[in-house]
């Protein structure tokens, strides 16, 4: 290469780092040789300049999505076996998972069953489809939810934690159920919801129906408000099975080769 082509080079790539282009950056020396090479129009060399910067641009929106998400990198909707839970309907899965509008409209998803049917699988599978759809989803344990917004309570930041909240098109709470029978806890949790409701999505999931929430939410008239504001714009999905992990663990049992006697 010349010592003029070198120098140009070096000034293409400071102003490429000065506008943020590092995808171009990185690419332009081979790109333009190729298109010296092949003859390429001028508007082809900018356009496959401009379409890698773009699409490495999704790529890095989405993982930092996914990294801020807390979702199990594991739980996929292409590792849920659909047939272990009857009661839920995958296409109604695959609607909400492909059809995000009812983000916009804040409408919520509740899961219901006992442990290990399932429900933190399905509902972060649901969370991962989302953000490859291009939407923010955060996923947390209520009860750490719940004490991080005590404790911004207790710091007079209750609003400014749930205005973070707001971010997310989806807010996970996972576990409802195991949300200590406390007054101050609880109103948190009622205000977040109170919050968000008609407005930013919830989705929930629990191990006891609404008739044992009394033991969640202490006042009776806290847990009817909150309630119904979950249940006015939802889809439910009821999970009651066996649990995958018991009927998994006894199938290993029954399918491990029998040693003859
Ligand atoms: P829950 O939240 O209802 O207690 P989990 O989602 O934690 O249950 O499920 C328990 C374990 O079983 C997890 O490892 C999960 O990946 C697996 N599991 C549960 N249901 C299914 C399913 N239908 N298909 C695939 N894996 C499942
Ligand atoms: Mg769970």
């Amino acid at each position: 290469m010349s010592g003029a082509a070198v120098a140009a080079t070096g000034r293409l790539g400071v102003m490429l780092g000065e506008l943020r282009l590092p995808t171009i950056k990185r690419l332009a020396e081979d790109l333009c040789a190729q298109s010296d090479r092949e003859g390429w129009r001028a508007h082809r060399l900018l356009e496959a300049l401009l379409e890698h910067e773009l699409a490495e641009r999704e790529t890095r929106r989405l993982d930092r999505h996914r990294a801020e998400s807390g979702l199990s990198p594991d739980k996929r909707l292409s590792n849920f076996d659909f047939a272990a839970v009857p009661s839920v309907s995958k296409a109604q899965v695959t609607a909400l998972a492909e059809g995000t509008e009812w983000l916009d409209r804040g409408a919520n998803v509740l899961l219901f069953g006992p442990p290990g049917v399932g429900k933190s699988h399905l509902v972060c599978a649901l969370g991962h489809a989302l953000i490859d759809a291009g939407r923010r989803v955060l996923f947390m344990r209520c009860g750490d939810l719940v004490q991080r917004l005590q404790a911004a309570r207790r710091d007079l930041r209750l609003p400014q934690e749930l205005a973070k909240l707001d971010r997310f098109d989806l807010l996970i709470l996972d576990d409802l159920s195991y949300v200590r029978k406390d007054q101050a806890e609880t109103s948190v949790l009622f205000e977040l919801i109170a919050e968000r409701y008609e407005h930013k999505s919830l989705a929930v999931t629990a191990n006891t129906p609404f008739s044992q929430w009394g033991e969640v939410f202490v006042e009776p008239a806290m847990t009817l408000a909150a309630v119904d504001r979950l249940v006015h714009h939802s889809t439910i999905l009821e999970m009651n099975v066996e649990s995958y992990r018991r009927r998994s663990a006894q199938q290993g049992l029954s399918d491990a080769p029998k040693k003859g006697r």
